[in-house]
């Protein structure tokens, strides 16, 4: 579904991400787990296009991406600091996508019901954004990147602004509802608790490059070098 093939963005001399390669399959959900600054949220930009490259290729569906604009290329990415509309109510918020490309205001309406029942917030669509809390927020900015079905869902940090206790119960309950929709998913996030609840393969990132690649559990029984032990937590 997804190739990243020596992918490289450059700021000045730093690469910031660097000669990555990475595959994505159809209905797998990869997790970039890595540090503050490690390049995660750029790779996602990447493979939006809302980031240039400085070298290598992104392939979605087998078709290099190098000329084709955000809009056209079928994926779906929320944003780290998920951006909702704050004057628009929930099922506005929910039906940007789906309005914007034709989507009629019936068949829509029908939609974001399924949408918010989906993600745990039936009958939300008359609230207003700032009636909700943060993981309310996150829920419905979910919402709003499946509306369109993209064929790739990219997620920056989705459960960021939400304790301990409600971001591993909301990993667990995402990983349902992908493999329940077959979605094809890239998440990034820090926090490896998310990642391993959330993934069926993790990728660590250390200064721009991939430490490790591997399933939840190889990854935790047998880190690859001492950056990813440390970074899981490890002692030694
Ligand atoms: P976080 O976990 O804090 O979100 P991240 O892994 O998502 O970090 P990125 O946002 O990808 O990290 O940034 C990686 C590095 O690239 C950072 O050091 C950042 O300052 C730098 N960077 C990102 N965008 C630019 C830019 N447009 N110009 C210069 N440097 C940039
Ligand atoms: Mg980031």
């Amino acid at each position: 579904m997804l190739t990243l093939d020596g992918a490289t963005v450059r700021f000045g001399e730093r690469a910031v991400v660097d000669a990555v390669d990475l595959g994505v399959a159809e209905h797998e959900v990869v997790c970039v787990l890595g540090p503050s600054g490690s390049g995660k949220s750029t790779l996602l930009r990447v493979v939006a296009g809302l980031q240039a490259l400085s070298a290598g290729r992104v392939l979605l569906g087998g078709a290099d991406q190098a000329a084709v604009p955000p809009h056209r290329r079928g994926v779906g990415l929320m944003f780290q600091d998920h951006q909702l509309f704050p004057h628009r109510d929930v099922g506005g918020n929910v039906a940007f996508g789906l309005r914007v490309r034709g989507v009629r205001r019936g068949s829509c309406e029908q939609r974001v019901a399924g949408l918010l029942d989906l993600v745990g917030l039936p009958g939300a669509q008359r609230r207003a954004v700032s009636s909700l809390s943060g993981g309310e927020q996150q829920r419905v900015a979910l919402a709003r990147a499946l509306a369109p079905q993209p064929r790739l869902l990219m997620l920056d940090e989705p459960l960021g602004q939400l304790d301990r206790g409600l971001r591993e119960r909301l990993a667990v309950e995402l990983r349902s509802l992908f493999s329940r929709l077959g979605t094809t998913v890239l998440a990034v996030t820090h926090d490896q608790g998310e990642a391993f609840a959330l993934a069926d393969r993790v990728v660590v990132m250390q200064d721009g490059r991939i430490a490790q690649a591997g399933s939840p559990l190889e990854v935790w029984q047998r880190p690859a070098s001492e950056f990813v032990a440390r970074f899981l937590g490890f002692e030694n």
